[in-house]
């Protein structure tokens, strides 16, 4: 299903011109138009979904895929040192487009921006992260 007021439904169906390094009948790659580094790309399916909770598995099995397909090909021709794969759920998590994508983002060594993806760890306390655990078990 597509959404008309998405531009990303639009983007990934072709309706607007895009970038695009891979296409098949369920998604597309093209580079972001705000790269966080050279080839930052975004896999997008062709169907609306908002988010990962409303992707289906199938769909999201297949985003999956294609990331690793695109990247081992990217990775050759780019010379890139590594990959980060972003894929960011709900305004707090950082989403500013509401039609689920999958960032790839390669990493050179020899940029200045290593801290792109990075946090500061945290303390643990083990009473606290035993309890937690089990409230998060799933049979
Ligand atoms: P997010 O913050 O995870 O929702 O990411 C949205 C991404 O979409 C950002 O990295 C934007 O640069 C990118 N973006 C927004 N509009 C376009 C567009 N028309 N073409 C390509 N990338 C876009
Ligand atoms: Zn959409």
């Amino acid at each position: 299903m597509k959404q008309d007021n998405c531009i990303f439904c639009k983007l990934a169906n072709g309706d607007i011109p895009t970038n695009t390094i891979f296409e098949d009948e369920d998604v597309r790659v093209f580079l972001d138009a705000g790269p966080a580094t050279k080839g930052h790309a975004l896999v997008v399916p062709k169907n609306h979904y908002a988010d990962i909770y409303e992707i289906e598995p199938d769909v999201l099995a297949k985003v999956a895929k294609v990331a690793q397909k695109v990247i081992r090909h990217a990775t050759k021709v780019l010379g890139c040192d590594g990959y980060n794969l972003v894929q960011n759920n709900g305004e707090a998590a950082g989403q500013t487009v509401f039609h689920f994508h999958m960032h790839l983002i390669p990493r050179y060594k020899d940029m200045d921006n290593r801290n792109l993806i990075s946090w500061t760890p945290g303390e643990v306390d083990e009473g606290e992260a035993k309890a937690l655990c089990e409230s998060l078990k799933i049979e």
